[in-house]
């Protein structure tokens, strides 16, 4: 038993292993110099569906982590066609200076746990901010990093932070892409929108 940096909770070395082998697969993606970090509150729970995961078969994601995939790379501005593979669209993203991380680095199975690391790593994640990714802006994203949001704001963040009505950008449709196109709620659009009247 360890203690893992990602969440800050006494875990296995398998656990270890995998928190290991999601950093190696970011890091490949990483920017040297950060326009825009996405920060989402924590990875998914299958690692199959995790976002720097470059996979040739699209067919390995779940629908959810498939829409999601096409929403942050869309929030770049980069077009999406049938033909672009992950690992072309996540060279891109990188190219355009887009990263995204997570203000806890390993899965949460709960809300209640999520909240709860929320809380005790937001204010690691604002030192990570500041101390090494150094982004020109930040746009949190998903509800949960609504509980966030304010620290950035107290952390001299305020202008640089990229909300949707003082809020992060959700899609709640995610999963379901005739609610999503009905309803007009792709997350990507709406934040290419929100970055392009920044910059
Ligand atoms: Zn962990």
């Amino acid at each position: 038993m360890a203690v893992c940096d990602g969440c800050g909770l006494q875990v296995d070395d398998a656990h270890i292993r995998r928190r290991i082998e999601r950093l190696e697969l970011a890091t490949r993606f990483r920017p040297i110099h950060i326009q825009v970090l996405l920060i989402d509150a924590a990875p998914p729970m299958s690692e199959r569906d995790y976002f720097y995961r470059a996979s040739s078969n699209r067919e390995e994601r779940s629908l959810v982590s498939r829409m999601y995939f096409d929403e942050i790379v869309k929030s770049a501005g980069i077009p999406l066609d049938a033909d672009m593979k992950e690992e072309a669209a996540l060279a891109e993203f990188q190219h355009r200076g887009f990263f995204l991380a997570y203000a806890v680095e390993c899965p949460v199975d709960s809300e209640e746990a999520l909240s709860a690391a929320l809380n005790r790593l937001g204010p690691i994640m604002v030192k990570r901010v500041n101390a090494s990714y150094k982004p020109k802006f930040i746009a949190p994203i998903s509800s949960p990093m609504g509980e966030l949001a304010p620290l950035f704001e107290f952390s001299g963040w305020g202008e640089r932070l990229v909300l949707n009505d003082g809020k992060p950008f959700v899609d709640p449709f995610l999963g379901d892409p005739q609610g999503q196109a009905e309803f007009g709620t792709s997350l990507g659009d709406r934040l290419a929108e929100a970055l392009s009247s920044r910059s």
